[in-house]
């Protein structure tokens, strides 16, 4: 038997629900059909295709046609940033039917990463851009078009992605799509308060840990369409995150949200991310539990 680096063996069915492998701005360490076969390759069951530019419903029906034969599934969404066209029900609509027929297309419908006021702020974007992006207000009504767009994620049984907002921002969401229905609702929770991530998950929602918050690729700016480089000051360690996965229990999710060039290629990433998180005592049962039950059960993917 050839020598296999630890972790590998927790690769075996594992979903990482968040790579950003579709084609770029920016340098990928990987396209979308070398990302398939590199997972298919460790075993893995899925991988979720996330772009901050295009809606990658498309990327990963293609994938599927291809190469769905290696037994790991392509699924890809839409990020409702401005260049994918905004927070808008056509948007939603059209990404959910983008694929080769009835439920080939978006897993997944998520408000702005970058283009909200709680990222705008702490990237130092001016208050003119700030005045542009989206929000919920103190009071946590959540603003037209969102609930016409969580009642669309509920008929069709998508997930409903909060987007990168503040944890009260993402609590009054989880709770307005509960409301309306939703089964799938997803948060990014990396720097969360334990209080908050504890209120998503009392909703159902499911709280995401990406291991890129804990790389080295934090230390450089983001490239945006403006060719401005941004950044959010701040990184966190494994110490941050532990108790925050454990606060998330049964709905924490363990991504890689890798496929930039300056991380290990997505499959290396997640190994290491499992390696990261052994560390804090975590048992072979949390991590399949985070990076492929609770990923499946999310997206809806048959283990
Ligand atoms: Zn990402």
């Amino acid at each position: 038997m050839p020598h296999e680096p630890p972790g590998t063996a927790l690769l075996r069915g594992a979903i990482d629900c968040h790579v950003h492998c579709a084609p770029h701005l920016s340098g990928r360490s990987v396209n979308v059909f070398d990302a398939v076969r590199q997972a298919a390759a460790a075993g893995m069951r899925g991988i979720g295709i996330m772009c901050n530019f295009q809606n990658t419903s498309g990327f990963a029906a293609l994938a599927n046609e291809e190469l769905g034969n290696l037994g790991c599934e392509a699924f890809g969404g839409v990020i409702m940033q401005p260049t994918a066209g905004g927070v808008t029900l056509e948007v939603a609509k059209a990404a959910i039917g983008y694929g080769y027929g009835p439920g080939t297309g978006a897993k997944f419908v998520s408000l702005p990463t970058h283009h909200t006021k709680f990222i705008a702020e702490r990237e130092g974007r001016s208050p003119a851009f700030i005045e542009t992006t989206f929000a919920v207000p103190h009071n946590g009504l959540v603003p037209d078009p969102v609930p016409a767009i969580m009642d669309l994620c509920a008929q069709k049984d998508v997930v409903f992605d909060c987007g990168h907002v503040s944890a009260p921002e993402a609590v009054a969401l989880a709770e307005e799509a509960k409301k309306r229905g939703v089964t799938r609702i997803r948060t990014h929770g990396s720097r969360y308060p334990l209080d908050a991530i504890g209120a998503i998950t009392a909703l159902g929602g499911y709280v995401e840990l990406s291991f890129f918050i804990l790389t080295h690729a934090t230390q450089v700016g983001l490239t945006h369409v403006d060719e401005e480089k941004h950044k959010i000051n701040g990184s966190s360690t494994i110490q941050d995150f532990a108790p925050r996965m454990r606060a998330a229990g049964d709905r924490c999710i363990l991504s890689s949200d890798s496929g930039v060039y300056l991380l290990p290629p997505p499959v290396e990433a997640l190994r290491q991310y499992i390696m990261l998180t052994q560390s804090e005592g975590f048992s072979d049962a949390d991590i399949r539990r985070m990076t492929r039950d609770n990923p499946a059960a999310l997206f809806g993917i048959a283990l």
